[in-house]
């Protein structure tokens, strides 16, 4: 008898997109809204536009005469993944820097870029959105400096937030990097579709001065562009932005840049990198800010006073070194936080199924809980009232399929199944109702 890879290659042979739309029926052991428990033989209706007509136990949801059927015995259908914080322009580049202190990293990362033509980046970009894809991520929330990521994304159909990132670590650099941002910013509004939003990433506290943070979160916000910062992500950042110290102090001193990181208003201010980028006007509900591990109680009231969402990289902050974010603490304070994988340089691949287990271990979590920060906790980073992330009638047919292999007696909890999972036991993956991967040969 065929698996579920066998029955739905065939079924799907014909691309949807390219005739006449017609509504998908979808039916799988279990369907896992994330916002709602699980349905058992469950189904899952999508209309020509796109979206999620009805969800329900089969019986519940319509079989219109003219649908595509879709059945996926052994398998969950879940909310396509939704990635925190990616830089899916370096895809290919894993095991291409050594793990080393993080200045020197960081360093690293950036000369090998500097080596790279820009027609490199935009086939990274499309490689990388590909391989979300693969993964069951449909939604990605991704910095980078190339802007590939804007045209990436919606050619090959996926959606997320695109933060364009500025540089500039000396105060005169100030004008350069606005005028070049506002350059950047247009040709990604003209290449983004309507499933990709434009945002603005000032880059980190070790290469964006005072003045350009500033600048750029007042432009920003003018134009209600969200905004991404990497931020309080490792020791040296911290000893750099407190004191000036550390080996991004040596570095600014190295290229004769003004120790801005010393400039606190008066009177002194408790310092750290979170009151730092507080204290320039960049904190606020459409901040995504990365990272958040070197964190104290203060921080963690201030980014919730701020109501700043919050991108969680478990895996790449061990990898790095940096330590544990405090991941209990920052929920049990209300703020909203989903989890990201980071650039593969960081982490070798997109598994965000890794980082949901690795977050639930952090925060000692229920499954539904680890998986909803994959999905439905991070779908809201964006937005309060996103229309993907869940399973609802209505909300774009963004779907993940998850093969939970033969049942055993006695039949495994299906959210259990699921995040236990790898990106090798995602099934297929679709955007907008259309197939955007599919595992095993073609047939
Ligand atoms: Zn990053």
């Amino acid at each position: 008898m065929p698996g579920p890879r066998g029955r739905q290659i065939g079924l799907l042979r014909r691309d949807p997109l390219t005739q006449a739309r017609r509504p998908i029926r979808l039916t799988a052991d279990w369907v896992l809204p994330i916002a709602a428990p699980p349905i058992r033989d469950g189904a899952i209706l999508i209309g020509p536009d796109g979206r999620i007509e009805a969800v329900g136990p089969g019986p519940a949801v319509p079989a219109p005469p003219d649908a595509w059927h879709h059945p996926y015995p052994n398998a969950a259908v879940l909310p396509g993944l939704v990635n925190a914080h990616t830089h899916l322009e370096l895809t290919g580049l894993a095991g291409r820097v050594d793990q080393a202190e993080f200045s020197h990293w960081i360093r690293a990362v950036r000369e090998l870029k500097a080596g790279l033509e820009p027609e490199w980046f935009v086939a990274a970009a499309r490689r990388g959105v590909r391989e979300a894809f693969a993964a069951g991520i449909t939604f990605v929330y991704d910095t980078g400096d190339s802007g590939a990521i804007f045209a990436a994304l919606t050619a090959e159909g996926g959606a997320g937030v695109g933060y364009q990132e500025a540089f500039g670590p000396h105060p005169d650099q100030v004008t350069q990097s606005m005028a070049a941002l506002a350059e950047q910013i247009a040709r990604a509004q003209g290449a983004a579709g309507p499933r990709v939003v434009v945002g603005v990433s000032p880059h980190a506290p070790y290469t964006v001065s005072a003045a350009l943070y500033r600048a750029v979160a007042e432009w920003a916000n003018a134009r209600g562009l969200p905004m991404a910062v990497h931020l309080a992500e490792s020791a040296a950042e911290s000893a750099f932005v407190t004191e000036g110290g550390g080996p991004f102090g040596s570095a600014w001193r190295a290229r004769a840049i003004p120790p801005l990181a010393l400039q606190w208003p008066e009177p002194a201010a408790r310092r750290s990198p979170v009151a730092w980028l507080d204290a320039h006007g960049v904190l606020g509900p459409t901040t995504l800010a990365i990272h958040t591990v070197q964190l104290d109680q203060a921080d963690i009231d201030l980014l919730a006073t701020r109501q700043v969402p919050i991108a969680h990289c478990p895996v790449s902050n061990r990898r790095h070194r940096h330590g544990d974010a405090p991941l209990a603490a920052l929920r049990r304070s209300g703020l909203r936080v989903g989890v990201g994988t980071d650039s593969v340089i960081s982490v070798d691949r997109l598994d965000l199924f890794a980082e949901m287990r690795a977050a639930r271990h952090l925060a000692g979590l229920t499954a539904r809980e680890a998986l909803s920060m994959g999905t439905h906790d991070a779908a809201r980073l964006l937005s309060s009232a996103p229309d993907f992330g869940t399973l609802e009638a209505g909300f774009w047919a963004d779907l993940a399929v998850v093969d939970l292999g033969p049942p055993p007696p006695p039949r495994p909890d299906p959210e259990e199944g699921v995040l236990a999972a790898a990106p090798d036991r995602v099934v297929a993956t679709y955007a907008t109702g259309r197939v955007v991967y599919r595992a095993g040969p073609v047939t």
